[in-house]
């Protein structure tokens, strides 16, 4: 833990972590004089955030209260996908008390989303699930230029959610928030150096350094879709030729696994495209388990192609874990396999002596737990 973080967001923090902990206890943890502990036990008392929680069992002596986390508190996660948007509301310890979940379009644009996203939370206060909010936070899955939602570049809606809400609201971009998950709730669990990387409908990196998330002067940082791996590649959305993304994603892998099966390569790919009249990431999934030789290949294909662009970033900051996420980890362990094989064998032995490559724990659920943790970070972070 830092300690240059304020002595009122480490007590939080810990809180939320831990549950119900004696003043004993939690003076240990800190580090603290007693008496400073006890003054801002008391301050956070009184400004609803911390609650007693009867008495703890006996050490010796006197025996010593327990405190916790107010049970009024609630923060709000908001994890909007090109398709779906999950909202949920949970208390101090991140417990979930009320979850939302609808298909949408994003290309509906931010006005109608972020409207559903406010009739959803009004619906879940109606349903008692809270007084009110400390904090909500909101994945977006928008890249910094948006060729494919129109009109969310700059739109306010930290300022939009906060008007409608009455707390402090926070956005970030979907790879931060599924490493904050991650590092929650995951299998990245209390590590401080580690990158989360999502392969989906883009290539995107979550950055842990010394225990935060690193995001750039601009917030872009890990944007490694776009790392040119092939300069005869295709062209990309983004306009540069042969981006890493533009030769592995949903889309590219997609459309790879057409040309498959129009031509005939692969027999398992022929057959799905004839029953369903178009193939997608998941047929090559398939096909691969079922022992496909090209859609094996497909796969080993775009593992190199990420695994080299990530032996690269190995060399570069040394992080103690890598973590595969987003759609098209379902790709497994041939995916998985490949990844490794090129991390290990491009970066230097000494930065993979101990480098774990493993696939994400929370999966799907990695978004929202993630916007939860930072729903809280923000609100403990201003309770002053
Ligand atoms: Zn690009």
């Amino acid at each position: 833990m830092r300690t240059a973080d304020p002595l009122h967001l480490r007590l939080l923090r810990l809180l939320r972590d831990r549950g119900a902990v004696s003043r004993a206890e939690l003076a240990d943890r800190l580090q603290m004089p007693r008496p400073r502990l006890l003054a801002e036990l008391e301050r956070l008392v009184s400004l609803g955030y911390v609650a007693e929680a009867g008495l703890a069992a006996s050490r010796g002596g006197r025996r010593s209260t327990l405190v916790e986390l107010s049970p009024d508190l609630r923060f709000a996660a908001v994890d909007l996908g090109a398709s779906s948007i999950d909202v949920e509301v949970v208390n101090g310890r991140l417990e979930p008390v009320a979850a939302y979940a609808e298909s949408t379009d994003i290309r509906s644009g931010p006005k109608v989303i972020l409207q559903r996203v406010n009739d959803l939370l009004h619906k879940a206060k109606s349903d008692g699930a809270y007084e009110r909010l400390h904090a909500v936070s909101f994945r977006d899955g928008v890249p910094v230029s948006p060729p494919i939602m129109p009109g969310w570049d700059r739109f306010p809606v930290r300022e939009l959610l906060t008007r409608e809400h009455g707390c402090p609201a926070v956005a970030d971009n979907d790879v931060n928030i599924m490493a904050i998950g991650e590092r929650h709730g995951g299998v990245a669990h209390s590590v401080d150096d580690f990158l989360f990387v999502k392969i989906g409908t883009g290539i995107g990196c979550g950055i842990y350094l010394a225990g935060e998330v690193y995001r750039g002067t601009d917030g872009c940082a890990g944007d490694i879709g776009h790392i040119q791996v092939d300069s005869h590649g295709p062209v990309c959305s983004c306009g540069n030729v042969g981006c890493l993304e533009a030769l592995f994603s949903g889309a590219a892998l997609a459309k790879d696994a057409t040309v498959a099966a129009r031509t005939g390569a692969s027999p398992a790919l022929v057959e799905r495209l004839a029953a369903a009249g178009a193939v997608t990431a998941l047929d090559v999934a398939e096909g691969a388990i079922e022992g496909d030789v090209t859609c094996i290949r497909l796969i080993r294909d775009g593992g190199r192609r990420v695994g080299g662009v990530l032996a690269g970033l190995v060399s570069f900051a040394n992080p103690s874990m890598i973590v595969i996420g987003g759609g098209l980890a379902q790709l497994g362990h041939i995916l998985l396999a490949e990844i490794r094989s090129v991390v290990y064998r491009r970066s230097l032995p000494l930065a993979t002596g101990n480098l774990p490559v493993v696939l994400s724990e929370l999966g799907s659920r990695a978004g929202v737990t993630g916007a939860a943790v930072l729903a809280t970070d923000v609100a403990f972070g201003e309770a002053s």
